[in-house]
């Protein structure tokens, strides 16, 4: 089949992989649907070392079911999927508590060790666990928005989750990436009226707004500081969502939250360091976040997907097929396009 295989930074492919196969009978394969480029693949993308044999990528991806291992029990051949970009077994302590992320069994797909998404099919460890089936019909032109919740609309909810935003409050948002505008998508969902916008460019903003975002501020460092607290009477928002990942996005949330107010992070940490621990501290400011164990939240979400509510799949702005997606990731590296979908 053909799949996607980095093999350093900025050397990734579209090449002829084996078929993947059910391996462990907990296992399942998906036929992909539709995939998408993260955010985070950029990451590699500009700082892998180079591996010989490569890495399948993506983790993102609906599909349906094709092949099922013995011991599959909820899991049908034919059903059609989404595929969290995290697997796990759904029966641990953490799976339990809905932090499927820290399954003791679980992992990411897309990693030298666990073949990914953006390819004709991929082999899903713990089926039952990791894939969330949908038996009712729904439209295709649903499929942009269904695809978003295996990863970016349910990392975007995760960042309002965990800053505490609950209806009224004031939020910022930290980047305008794909994650940042789903962070806004999930702000306005849980009710904030205030919704501030970090980012500067001109087709993210725009899409912003229209998901709700009622503040824009394009300065960096000290001046977006400045400028949000002018914004908010001078005291910062109560929820700011972190969707970069550099140090200055992270110095930047936490300077703009208020006294007692609490920042999710969400963008892929660069450094092993968290900037900001002096105001933080002296301003009682929560800091916390990681990967969002979006399995547990497409439940949440799917309802308000389904009945058209809310509109993540918006964020996709280029769609190509597998011999396109080396180019995907150039132009979103290039912030030629924000998120691209993968058609295999
Ligand atoms: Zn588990």
């Amino acid at each position: 089949m053909r799949a996607t295989v980095m093999y350093s930074a900025g050397d990734v492919r579209s090449e002829n992989v084996p078929d993947p196969q059910v391996i462990e009978p907990t296992d399942a394969v998906i036929r992909v649907g539709r995939a998408s480029v993260c955010g985070s693949d950029l990451w590699p993308y500009q700082k892998m070392e180079h591996n010989d044999t490569g890495r399948v990528m993506g983790h993102e991806a609906i599909g349906v079911v094709e092949d099922i291992g013995a011991d599959v029990r909820t899991i049908k051949r034919g059903d059609f999927v989404i595929m969290p970009f995290a697997f796990s077994d759904g029966t641990c302590a953490f799976c339990h508590e809905g932090l499927q992320t820290s399954c003791i069994h679980g992992g990411i797909f897309g990693t030298t060790e666990v073949a990914g998404a953006q390819a004709e099919a991929v082999r899903i460890p713990l089926a039952d666990g990791t894939l969330f089936p949908l038996r009712t019909r729904v439209d295709d032109a649903l499929m942009p928005s269904l695809l978003t919740l295996s990863d970016v609309m349910g990392t975007g909810h995760h960042a309002a989750i965990i800053a505490r935003v609950t209806p009224g409050k004031s939020v910022a948002v930290v980047g305008d990436g794909a994650v940042g505008l789903c962070g806004v998508i999930a702000a306005k969902r849980l009710g904030a009226e205030q919704i501030i916008i970090l980012g500067r460019h001109a087709d993210r903003i725009a899409l912003a707004k229209d998901f709700g975002a009622t503040d824009v501020v394009s300065e960096r460092g000290d001046a977006a500081v400045e400028r949000v607290r002018e914004l908010t009477g001078g005291y910062g928002v109560h929820s700011v969502l972190e969707c970069v990942g550099l140090e200055q996005a992270m110095d930047t949330a936490i300077s703009i939250a208020r006294p007692g107010g609490a920042v999710g992070r969400v963008g892929v940490p660069q450094e092993q360091t968290i900037p900001g621990s002096g105001p933080a501290f002296y301003n009682n400011v929560t800091v916390g976040g990681g990967p969002a164990p979006v399995r547990a939240y497409i439940e949440k979400l799917l309802p308000d997907v389904v009945e058209g509510k809310i509109e993540p799949g918006r964020v996709f702005d280029r769609t190509v097929g597998l011999d396109g997606v080396p180019d995907g990731y150039r132009a979103m590296n290039d912030r030629q396009a924000i998120k691209v979908m993968i058609t295999p």
